[in-house]
């Protein structure tokens, strides 16, 4: 990787001139976005006049040792993946592979940039295609590599050995807003591509407001991109732009890129006529969204008590999953099961694969035993009442459909999820009692 931009001026900052130049346009006038990181701590973004582009400028840190090292650190707090975090990363993988998988078919070389953990890889070599793996932090780079014996380069992508026409798809999930030079780094993914291969990106939204205000900007990312900056930039990477799609919550940007099958020189000259340095409209765009975008609008849009909950349940959910203790590569053999099975077109989701009837069926008979024992049936009418004992019934057996629905997602084993969905229907089947 080439050492960053020289700061332009020394001394104070103009408002109204970036010290790093636009890495999409080559442009210095800009507006400042944002002022303050997630951490509270001073970081200022500004956003390119002429193509909307956004970026930390200055740098806030020393991109090569943070990334190597402090970044998971800082946001996870270890070196190599806790039980949780291949958990995490092992669902967020199979919700990848659910976008991505029509672009499979049949065996692929694939190169999944910024591997992490290896979770992802993992579960493209487990259903038969060639990867390798670009990750530049050591604890995670020589985790994936152990513990599920993946080809992983640890580097900067920038850095990395990349043969020219390799590759039939390219993956960067969540790594381009981190790099130094993403238009560069577009650049050499394109050239590693096989003429007609793909290339899938994937960066935060600019323009999301799902998250605090306060929460959009932080000293890891570097860049922030919107649908228009991200495909300008990789048109001129030489690449077409076959689809883009926004995450359900608007914060993630996805867009499939194709290298065309003709010279990139020819698409480069294409796309020469539509002026993709400049983007008329688009910083005026991301300025007045973000700058709409304040604290009193986000509490009123009630946005946060819906992630509120979505977190917290995800939180619980993971503290359970992992309390089996295994490793890595038993929690994602069991995790991945279903997708290599590949028989069905169905999404393959954990957390949504519908009734667990045997855990239904087992929690049920469970939880009325237990309510007879313990309780001595406490039930608050007479059993001859057919009509108030087919309602309590009807009331119970709803009940413990929702939970075993919640606890599908929490617990992949039906028989595993017996027990929980039980006992934490007994004290809602006693409620009437003491109504
Ligand atoms: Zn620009």
């Amino acid at each position: 990787m080439a050492p960053p931009e020289a700061p332009r001026v020394a001394g104070p900052i103009d408002e109204r001139r970036a010290t790093i130049p636009c890495n999409l346009c080559g442009g210095d006038d800009v507006t400042v976005i944002g002022r303050r990181s997630r951490s509270g701590a001073a970081l200022r973004t500004v956003a390119c006049t002429a193509c909307g582009l956004a970026w930390s400028d200055p740098r806030p840190h020393d991109v090569r040792r943070f990334y190597e090292d402090q970044y998971r650190v800082d946001y996870k707090g270890a070196f190599a993946p806790k039980p949780k975090h291949v958990y995490r990363a092992g669902q967020v993988a199979l919700s990848r592979w659910q976008r991505i998988r029509g672009l499979l078919d049949g065996p692929k070389k694939v190169l999944d940039v910024g591997s992490g953990g290896g979770e992802f890889s993992y579960l493209l070599k487990s259903l038969g295609h060639d990867v390798r793996g670009i990750e530049p932090n050591r604890g995670y780079a020589q985790y994936s590599i152990d513990e599920y014996g993946l080809e992983v380069w640890r580097g900067f992508v920038d850095d990395a050995p990349l043969d020219d026409v390799a590759y039939d798809l390219i993956t960067i999930w969540h790594v381009l807003e981190h790099t130094e030079r993403p238009a560069s780094v577009l650049g050499r993914l394109a050239r590693a591509l096989k003429p007609g291969g793909l290339l899938v990106v994937e960066v935060p939204s600019i323009e999301a407001v799902c998250q605090a205000p306060s929460s959009t900007f932080h000293e890891a990312h570097l860049y922030h991109f919107n649908r228009v900056s991200l495909e300008r930039m990789a048109m001129l990477a030489g690449l077409r732009c076959e689809s883009s799609r926004l995450s359900q919550d608007g914060g993630n940007l996805t867009s499939v890129f194709r290298r065309p099958v003709t010279a990139v020189a020819a698409s480069l000259e294409a796309v020469d006529d539509a002026s993709p340095i400049r983007c008329p409209g688009n910083h005026e765009r991301i300025a007045g969204i973000v700058g709409a975008h304040t604290t009193i609008s986000h509490w009123l849009s009630l946005r946060p008590i819906g992630r509120s909950v979505r977190r917290w349940r995800a939180m619980v959910g993971e503290a359970i999953a992992v309390r089996d203790g295994v490793t890595g590569r038993l929690r994602l053999d069991a995790m991945y099961a279903a997708a290599r099975g590949g028989l069905s077109n169905e999404p393959v989701d954990t957390a949504s694969r519908g009734w667990s009837w045997s855990a239904v069926a087992g929690a049920y008979v469970l939880a009325i035993l237990l309510d007879w024992l313990l309780f001595d049936g406490g039930l608050p009418f007479e059993l001859h009442d057919v009509g108030a004992v087919g309602t309590y019934l009807l009331a119970q057996t709803a009940v413990v459909f929702v939970l075993a629905r919640r606890a599908r997602a929490a617990w992949p084993s039906p028989a595993r999820q017996t027990l929980p969905v039980a006992c934490l229907s007994i004290p809602l089947f006693l409620l009437p009692v003491y109504c």
